[in-house]
């Protein structure tokens, strides 16, 4: 990019973008012509993409498509109004009843998406007099949430238990929400749900996870974080889940108890004053659940297949993380070489994101792989072919 003068005054911000750029942390969006994965056309290429969140393979799901046409020829395509004014139709009413017996919850509120359901919930919840208590990696939505709600805000060491005691201990606010990814987004890790919810419940705060890669990922049934680790309304009172990712569609959800829906209800701005997600969107999601209950397979197949990369990533002798879900980061460091390996794999065919600071610490950049039961071996195996190609080409692992 190179720097021109403008005449409407933006000049300082051009200065910026030409600064990110120099810095290699320039954001480029890509054009994607076909379904996400696995064989995708993107920018004109045909390659091999490991980037998506449709964990599960359900986004162009057959099913999953024709529920929506068929909610969209009877319910029309928008929403219309919020859910208060006359945007609530029978198919999110429908969504909400099924995730709340999924979830064991005695009720759920849907939301547009995942980032509005965080910042929703921890500004209902919480106002200046409170404090809220977020690990060091939670996503922007959850520090967005917190920030916004004007309560005290306190971020704890990375899953550690003890540096969040130290900081419920020293805090003598009466209302106390504790914050935490269920799976870290761009780690691929499990937040240690039981001892935060002990700790919680000794310490009377409230602890609130978001489960959006967990949920129809993790568990026996895909109940995500909760039902991996067992934990009901008591101990785990918010939950919120996205819909966007393992589901294959969009929105999000809020489930708990009765009072902690209402509460949302009258308060949560990001709920009341948006048009509510589209009808049909609801009713493709309900068939989403009914496949995640039917077709066990998709999570037995994904697990095979993270167990196959991580075994071959290994023997090539690359850095990957703490991590046993569809969240398969390799830890590369710096923030050019991330990037220019993304973009020797695309040369390669195979589509990988690089992820770089401000969105990961900085000397932390990564090739943040994601798996999909629409995946099969061999393409798990074309990834790692790859992988061994260009990072010997840079000089990447490999010992
Ligand atoms: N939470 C986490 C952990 C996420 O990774 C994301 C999306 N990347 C969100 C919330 C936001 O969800 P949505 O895309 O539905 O806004």
């Amino acid at each position: 990019m190179t720097h021109r003068p403008d005449r409407r005054g933006f000049d300082s911000l051009e200065q910026e973008l030409v600064e990110r750029e120099s810095q290699r942390l320039y954001r480029r969006r890509r054009l994607l012509q076909s379904p996400q994965q696995p064989a995708l056309h993107c920018d004109g290429r045909e390659l091999l993409g490991f980037c998506s969140n449709d964990y599960l393979g359900l986004a162009n799901h057959p099913r999953v498509v024709e529920s929506l046409q068929r909610a969209a020829s009877r319910y029309g395509v928008g929403g219309g109004a919020s859910h208060l004014v006359i945007g609530h139709s029978e198919p999110h009413h429908a969504l909400e009843e099924a995730l709340a017996a999924f979830t064991g919850r005695e009720r759920v509120l849907l939301f547009s998406s995942g980032y509005m359901a965080n910042t929703g919930v921890i500004t209902a919840l919480l106002d200046k007099r409170d404090a809220v208590f977020e690990d060091r990696l939670n996503h922007a939505s959850l520090i967005d949430g917190g920030l916004l709600s004007g309560a005290r805000f306190k971020r704890y060491l990375h899953n550690d238990v003890d540096s969040l005691r130290q900081r419920l201990n020293a805090s003598s606010v009466q209302r106390k929400l504790v914050v935490t990814d269920g799976v870290f987004s761009m780690d691929g890790d499990l937040a240690p749900l039981p001892e935060l919810a002990q700790l919680c419940q000794q310490q009377g705060a409230w602890l609130m996870v978001d489960d959006a890669h967990g949920f129809g990922v993790l568990g026996e049934t895909g109940g995500g974080c909760a039902e991996y680790f067992g934990l009901g309304s008591d101990q785990l009172p918010v939950l919120v889940g996205t819909l966007g990712k393992g589901f294959g569609t969009a929105g999000a959800f809020v489930a708990g108890s009765a009072t902690l829906i209402e509460t949302l209800i009258q308060q949560a701005r990001s709920y009341i004053y948006t048009t509510s997600m589209p009808p049909a969107v609801a009713a493709a999601t309900l068939e989403s659940l009914q496949l995640l209950k039917e077709e066990g397979w998709r999570r037995t197949h994904l697990a095979q297949l993270i167990a196959r990369f991580r075994a071959g990533a290994l023997a090539l002798g690359l850095r990957l993380m703490d991590s046993t879900t569809p969240i398969q980061p390799i830890l590369v460091g710096d923030a050019g070489q991330a990037l220019a390996l993304s973009q020797r794999l695309e040369t390669a065919g195979v589509l990988v994101s690089a992820i770089r600071p401000p969105t990961v610490p900085r000397g932390t950049a990564r090739l943040r792989v994601t798996l999909s039961a629409s995946h099969s071996e061999q393409d798990v195996d074309r990834l790692l072919e790859a992988l061994a190609k260009v990072t010997k080409e840079q000089g990447v692992g490999g010992e």
